[in-house]
């Protein structure tokens, strides 16, 4: 049987060069390893997606050189998924309703002394609706905007999980299980955490090739993966492409995206090589630069 792997980008704007290198970098362990490669659009987040970049990220995806199988999965389309698996954790008592704001998250935050963008403040939550009685819980649902967050202390201690796991490349990850995720958000109903592993085991994914930027996030998905009685994929997380000062390539740096690097004249196929095998995950261009760019990638 073939491994299946997977890329799946958000539509929230242009890919830029660091999008083609996470691509270009599943795409070329699955050559290698003689897998499917399958794309999902990952846009449950109506509040940031939007349909024309969808459409954007398939044409550039193409000019890059990228080949994927067909059909393309589109989260927006397996919305009842989401919510079936939501159902099913809802009766295992291992979620519950939390009605907090980020204004008395932030105040919390603010209690115990944790600046507010740190990242342990991204994801902190200092458990207040965890204790709500069901009874309680029940009625306030009826009148409140909620969340769905996950019980991760009374999960991981009813089923017991491993405290880490194996990149295929043996390196060992601890599982970071100490917050209460939301796995159902009080806007879109779902959640990155939740939709990502309902979809990988739907498109039967054995290996998840993807960013470091995702590790902390795979102890929360292999445990939903044990609670929802999901296979569990083998992982890869590998580096990001970044800037010469070490800064992460996004857009809100002016990275260059490929619309960009395409109506500049670059050479797809040189773009490919030079990501995968020159650059040692650094982008040394700025957008502005177009002369340089085309003297690195442009047609010989
Ligand atoms: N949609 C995510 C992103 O664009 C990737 C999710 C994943 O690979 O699990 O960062």
């Amino acid at each position: 049987m073939h491994p299946i792997t997977r890329f799946a980008p958000s539509p929230t704007g242009l890919l830029h060069a660091g999008n083609a290198f996470a691509a270009l970098y599943c795409a070329h362990w699955a050559s290698e390893h003689h897998a499917r490669l399958l794309l999902r659009i990952e846009d449950i987040d109506h509040t940031r997606c939007l349909p024309h970049f969808a459409d954007a990220i398939l044409e550039d995806l193409h000019w890059l050189g990228l080949k994927w199988e067909e059909p393309v999965r589109k989260q927006s389309e397996h919305t009842q998924a989401y919510q079936q698996a939501i159902e099913m954790l809802r009766e295992t008592g291992f979620i519950y309703p939390c009605f907090c704001t980020r204004k008395a998250i932030r105040a919390e935050l603010d209690s115990i002394g944790l600046a507010p963008h740190s990242e342990d403040a991204a994801s902190y939550y200092p458990g207040t609706c965890r204790q709500i009685a069901l009874a309680e819980q029940e009625k306030r649902m009826g009148r409140e905007p909620f969340a769905w967050r996950l019980d991760v202390g009374k999960a991981v201690a009813r089923i017991g999980i491993a405290p880490g796991w194996h990149d295929i490349n043996g390196l060992l990850h601890p599982a970071g299980l100490t917050h209460d995720v939301i796995i159902g958000r009080k806007d879109i109903a779902y959640s990155y955490h939740l939709a990502v592993v309902v979809d990988d085991a739907a498109q039967g994914v054995t290996h998840v090739i993807r960013g470091e930027d995702l590790q902390s996030s795979t102890g929360i998905h292999r445990l939903l993966q044990t609670l929802l009685g999901l296979p569990e994929p083998a992982y890869l997380h590998h580096p990001l492409l970044k800037t010469p000062t070490g800064e992460r390539l996004a857009k809100r740096i002016g990275s260059s995206t490929l619309r960009n690097l395409r109506e500049t004249g670059v050479n797809p196929e040189r773009l490919r090589h030079y990501l995968l095998h020159e650059c040692q995950h650094v982008w040394p261009f700025i957008d502005s630069d177009q002369a340089a760019i085309l003297a690195s990638l442009g047609e010989k």
